[in-house]
């Protein structure tokens, strides 16, 4: 199943949850489908909560009323989690990006985050900060929490992960590398692009062999595959949750492959009007603008 959020093009006010249908030219307006809303937006994404399991029971039978249907062309997309409990990132946590950035592989996963304000949706526009001139892309397999998890083992792991989406850690390295630490950098307004769907783990089983890869302007600047990951979905899982309890609809974006543009020679960086894709196999496509 494919989960995302959007606004009808013809109507205005909150975001939508939508289940997209098919090849995905349809969207299932989940709230035509007759469920009593969660209690707070997030419930939505909690495989324990009645909200989420009633929901996968109705798009399995497809037991939804034609007027729920509405074609893709009709509604845009949005980030499939407006404002998610946390976003995590793993950092060097591909072998060969590490090299690149001239730094080890590490021992044991390398944790920061991004706020969670600075998540934008599909097709909206990454904004340059005016002090940075060094903005860089990033693109990321990430897996969103589905169940509470603490003290989680790595044999377990797995079935607290709702699914898969698309991530573009979007960093000002000025600023990365000027502070001491990366909250600044990674953290600007507009610089966690996601989307479009979360692919829950019944349809996507195995994320540890996926191609992976970014586009920016037509050329493809990283191209690798999730098998190169140090740290895989239940290691980061599993280690995370030893420290802190992870929620539903939490977003842990899992590294970065090599080809990033501050250890390109030349150095990339985006400017404005640019045209920045993420792409991962059997995940989906994430297409962002640049202003500057
Ligand atoms: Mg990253």
């Amino acid at each position: 199943m494919k989960i995302v959020r959007f606004s009808p093009l013809q109507r205005s006010g909150a975001s939508r949850l939508g289940i997209l249908l098919g090849d995905g030219a349809k969207v299932l307006d989940v709230g035509e489908c007759g469920l009593k809303p969660p209690a707070a937006p997030n419930d939505a994404y909690d495989l324990d909560g009645s909200y989420l399991r009633e929901l996968l029971a109705l798009v399995s039978r497809g037991a939804y009323r034609s007027y729920a249907v509405i074609d893709r062309a009709q509604v845009r997309l949005l980030a499939p989690i407006e404002r998610p409990g946390k976003v995590i990132c793993v950092g060097l946590n591909y072998r060969d990006h590490a090299a690149e950035s001239k730094l080890p592989v590490p021992e044991q996963p390398v944790i920061f985050t991004k706020f969670p304000s600075c998540v934008i949706g599909p097709d909206e526009e990454i904004v340059l900060p005016p002090d940075s001139q060094k903005v860089d892309y990033e693109a990321e397999l990430a897996f969103v929490v589905g169940r509470r998890a603490s003290q989680i083992d790595v044999e377990d792991a797995l079935d607290h992960v709702l699914g898969y989406t698309c991530v573009n850690d979007v960093s000002a390295r000025d600023f990365q590398f000027q502070d001491v630490q990366w909250t600044r950098g990674k953290s600007c307004d507009t610089f966690c692009p996601m989307g479009e769907a979360i692919v829950t783990t019944d349809e996507l089983r195995d994320p540890h062999n996926l191609r992976i890869r970014l586009h920016l302007n037509g050329a493809t600047l990283q191209d690798s595959r999730t098998d190169q990951l140090v740290f895989g979905v239940p290691q980061i899982l599993s280690f995370l949750s030893r420290s802190f309890t992870l929620e539903p609809g939490d977003v842990i974006a899992t590294g970065t492959p090599p080809g990033v543009g501050f250890a390109r020679k030349p150095p990339v960086f985006l400017k404005g009007g640019d045209e920045v894709i993420v792409e991962i196999e059997g995940v989906g496509r994430l297409r962002n603008t640049v202003r500057a």
